[in-house]
């Protein structure tokens, strides 16, 4: 067992590093933009942040260009969060440290970004049904030219006071197993992996706690991702727990698979931030070894 000692050190390298692998911007469901994430990054001392967005780059060649104009001190990892289908679970894999033009990778993303529109249309067909127009449109508003997404959704039923909250709107309607629900397209596990492979990158299994799998169907999660040639996991992801972290701790020992951390941020809420709560016992594996 790994200790749970609160006096234990931990560090992410040398106790020296803040990191965040994982967050996003307004190039998909994030708030803010590519340089408020960069300015909120550098407020916070952060020494490398990986940009994740659903489907996308977009906001990597912003963000780095905004850094180098304010010759900021900041590394920029690149990446990526791609959705998969694995066993009718959607699965996320972030891609890490990735090469932007790689075209295998660009040939995913636009794949993906089909899926995205199709299922939006879909969506909105089956939101028109529940009395609600429209929201394909006031979706696509929001979204910006950036990736659709569920949270658009989301947010055009929380602006029209259909639902009190976010979460409301997934419960109710558009959370897998309710009625505007739409199955997406999205690539297999091993494909993603494959690509992130081809585009220089590390693969990591995203949030592993939030898919609603069992230990053991997590366990066949991993196995699979190991036989596609998968790289990492996800062990601390926003939220605090101290238990989880360690069992996903020892998975990562178990399986050889290298540790990763990231806020998941959105935008600013009570609960989570970018690059907190993320240190890690001095021991682990991490995947960050590969660009440091
Ligand atoms: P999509 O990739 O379009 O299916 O949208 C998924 C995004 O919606 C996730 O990345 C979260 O940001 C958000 N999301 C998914 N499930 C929930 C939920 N139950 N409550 C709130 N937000 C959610
Ligand atoms: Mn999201
Ligand atoms: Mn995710
Ligand atoms: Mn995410």
């Amino acid at each position: 067992m790994m200790s749970t000692d609160p006096e234990e050190k931990t560090s992410n390298i040398n106790n020296s590093l803040r990191v965040d692998f994982h967050c996003h911007t307004t190039c998909s469901d994030g708030h803010l933009s590519p340089k408020e994430i960069i300015d909120r990054a550098t407020n916070y001392q952060i020494d490398q942040i990986a940009i994740t967005d659903h489907d996308t780059v977009n906001a990597i060649s912003l963000a780095q260009d905004y850094i180098d104009q304010q010759q900021f001190n900041i590394r920029l990892v690149s990446g990526i969060e791609f959705s998969t289908l694995w066993q009718n679970f959607e699965i996320h894999v972030l891609g890490l440290n990735i090469d932007c033009n790689n075209p295998e990778l660009l040939a995913l993303i636009a794949k993906q970004q089909e899926g995205r529109e199709q299922r939006a249309i879909l969506m909105a067909e089956k939101l028109t049904k529940a009395g609600f127009e429209n929201c394909y449109q006031d979706a696509k508003d929001l979204a910006q030219g950036g990736s659709i997404t569920r949270s658009h959704f989301a947010r055009v039923l929380f602006n029209r006071g259909v639902v009190s909250t976010l979460q409301k709107a997934f419960d109710k309607y558009i959370g897998k197993g309710n009625r505007a629900y739409v199955k997406p397209l999205w690539c297999s596990l091993e494909e993603a992996i494959e690509v992130i492979n081809k585009a220089g990158g590390r693969s990591v299994i995203a949030h592993p706690k939030k898919y609603d799998l069992s230990a053991k169907w997590l366990r066949r999660l991993i196995v699979d991702f190991k036989d596609a040639n998968g790289n990492g996991m996800e062990v601390v992801s926003g939220q605090r727990n101290d238990q989880q972290r360690d069992f996903l701790i020892e998975l990562c020992h178990e399986y050889q698979l290298e540790a990763s951390v990231g806020s998941d941020f959105h935008f600013p809420n009570r609960w989570s931030d970018l690059g907190k709560h993320l240190a890690l016992p001095e021991n682990t594996p991490v995947v960050w070894q590969h660009w440091n």
